[in-house]
């Protein structure tokens, strides 16, 4: 679903140069979670936005779902950023709006009907447990419900792929175990494979099946969640 073939990207601050991933090599199925963990600097979100396509390798190739990203067409690249969702640790909502409005943002800007709108809104609040919450403002949420709705955000447009980055760092362990419980539903029921990148353990434990472990810019070991992390 998602292979990175000897990825380097080099920023350049300041006359400065920063390796950030240094020759990654990563092959990731469908149907898996995957977990990238590393501390703080180690390129975990860098990854993510070269997969993301919000930045170039400065070598190698990413390819996702048959394609090397730089290959595509600019309508080629619209179409596969739409098999991508996204969520974040702060959520990135629209504080101003709705929590309808802002699940129902992507299909918006795509186009959709409103009525259209309207019926998928509906559904998606349901799957993530919200369904009585869509005329409520972000800030009127707890933090494990505001992640529900970037949630539901991500999956409107029928995604792929899920990226996480860092989704369950800003919640609670009892919270972050039921947007965990949430994400194995995504993953199994509607076939989405999903790549999350956090820096603590106890999350790659609970839910994924294969693990990439990052420093400094290179993959330093990556295989099964239960031969890298023996459960206690
Ligand atoms: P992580 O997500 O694991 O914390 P990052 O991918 O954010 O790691 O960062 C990896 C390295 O690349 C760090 O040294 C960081 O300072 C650097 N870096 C990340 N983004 C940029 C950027 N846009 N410009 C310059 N340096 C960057
Ligand atoms: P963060 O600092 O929250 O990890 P990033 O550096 O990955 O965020 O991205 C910068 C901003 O770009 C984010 O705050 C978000 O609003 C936007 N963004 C990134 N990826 C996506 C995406 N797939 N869909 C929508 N917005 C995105």
């Amino acid at each position: 679903m998602i292979q990175l073939r000897n990825v380097t990207k080099v920023y350049t601050r300041a006359k400065k140069t920063i390796t950030a991933l240094d020759g990654i090599n990563l092959q990731i199925d469908k149907g898996d979670i995957f977990g990238v963990i590393g501390y703080s600097g180690a390129g975990k979100s860098t990854l993510i936005r070269l997969i993301n396509y919000l930045e170039r390798p400065t070598s190698g190739d990413v390819e996702v779902d048959g394609l090397v990203l730089g290959d595509r067409s600019p309508s080629q690249l619209r179409e596969v950023k739409r098999e991508i969702g996204m969520i974040f640790q702060h959520f990135n909502l629209l504080e101003s709006r709705t929590v309808s409005h802002n699940v129902g943002m992507p299909l918006i800007l795509a186009g959709k009907p409103k009525h259209e709108v309207e019926a998928r809104v509906a559904e998606l609040l349901a799957f993530v447990g919200l369904e009585d919450r869509g005329a409520s403002y972000p800030s009127e949420l707890s933090g494990g419900q505001k992640q529900r709705v970037g949630i539901a955000r991500a999956l409107a447009s029928n995604p792929k792929i899920l990226l996480c980055d860092e989704a369950t760092s800003a919640l609670d362990p009892e919270t972050t175990r039921s947007i965990l419980a949430l994400l194995q539903r995504i993953n199994r029921e509607l076939n989405i494979t999903i790549v999350l990148i956090t820096h603590e353990m106890s999350v790659i434990q609970e839910i994924c099946n294969r693990v990439a472990v990052m420093e400094n810019g290179h993959i330093v070991e990556e295989g099964r969640a239960l031969d890298i992390f023996l459960r206690p």
